[in-house]
């Protein structure tokens, strides 16, 4: 390997994540690598959308936008193979992940065994099942096969213009200064995610009468609901899905009194940034991928079928209906005092 760095790593790729959440869930993997190996280059391959977010951390030497399947990723993988990468990181399951990373000659490609790509690795590590360890555990391990130790993980620091974009957002839709809710009643996974608009609406309701505005934020795929809710709640409610990007979304959060969220990017983002988040768990796993932050509460009431991981039920969103608007409500007086 090329002596940049401790461990002798000079230059080292990481294939990051294509989900918001699990990206958030790699953030220790990050600092811990940065922290290790302070002197070499790492280069982040990741969607485009996320890039952003991770250059805001600073950790990154360089990001490369993950392309669509075809020539123009074995374009990059071409170029990524001509920079000479002593090492990869291959964070997504997908076989594409590690055929990509062995197309771009690192000699050391460490990820986990799945769909048949363990010959493409070097280090095929065994996965446990979902849950038995945290994810942002299962990244660190991938980590560990370079000799990288755990470390602190800062909270997200967003640029300056991450907080005027996110100001003049408010300006225009008319929404007052001071720490505001955030609700994201979105989950872009499916139904047996969604804890459902008139319970948020109930939610908001209450939050607009102990005088908080409320934000009704998530991606673009989510207006909808995200404008049901808003216009459920009245007066004092905003939808803002699909009105800013990344960046903003995160200082959004960042100035949150509370943000209640499904188990969604948008918990792990607000989660990221520090701000107190209240996330709701249905079919999915708290023990496997709840979001890692200073202060976060989940509120989960799994029955005996939980987790299922399904994104929807035949047999009626149990794991859902048991969770109330008080319990919700509850949790955010704890977390936000
Ligand atoms: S099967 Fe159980 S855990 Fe899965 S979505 Fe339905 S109620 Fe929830």
């Amino acid at each position: 390997m090329a002596d940049g760095g401790a461990g002798g790593i000079g230059r080292l790729l990481v294939r990051l994540p294509n989900w918001l959440g699990d990206l958030m869930l790699a953030r220790p993997l990050l600092h811990a690598l940065r922290h290790h190996h302070p002197r070499a280059e790492l280069c982040a391959v990741a969607p485009a959308g996320l890039l952003d977010l991770i250059g805001a951390e600073g950790v990154v030497d360089r990001s490369e936008a993950w392309p669509g399947a075809g020539s123009a990723r074995r374009a990059l993988a071409a170029r990524l193979r001509a920079w000479g990468p002593d090492a990869a990181l291959v964070l997504p399951p997908s076989f594409s992940s590690a055929w990509f990373a062995w197309r771009c000659g690192a000699r050391v490609r460490v990820g986990y065994r799945h769909e048949a790509r363990g010959p493409l690795l070097t280090h095929a590590l065994r996965r446990r099942a979902r849950g038995d360890l945290h994810l942002h555990t299962e990244y660190l391990a991938l980590g560990a096969v370079l000799g990288v130790d755990p470390g602190a993980t800062p909270i997200l620091a967003l640029p300056r213009r991450a907080a005027i974009e996110a100001g003049a957002v408010l300006e225009r839709r008319g929404v007052s200064s001071g720490r505001h809710a955030l609700l994201g009643p979105g989950a872009l996974y499916g139904p047996a995610k969604r804890w459902g608009i008139a319970r948020f609406a109930e939610l908001g309701r209450r939050l607009v009468s102990d005088g908080r505005s409320v934000l009704v934020c998530g991606s673009a795929a989510e207006r909808d609901t995200c404008e049901a809710v808003a216009r459920a709640v009245g007066r004092g409610a905003t939808p803002l899905a699909g009105e800013t990007g990344l960046l903003a979304q995160a200082a959004l959060c960042a100035g949150s009194a509370v943000a209640v969220c499904n188990d969604s990017g948008l918990a792990h983002l607000s989660a990221a940034v520090g701000a107190p988040t209240v996330v709701l768990f249905g079919s999915t796993s708290s023990a496997w991928t709840s979001p890692l932050g200073p202060r976060v509460r989940v509120v989960q009431k799994p029955p005996v079928c939980s987790p299922c991981f399904r994104r929807t039920c035949a047999i009626g969103y149990r794991c859902l209906e048991a969770i109330t608007v008080d319990d919700v409500a509850r949790a955010c007086a704890e977390i936000a005092a």
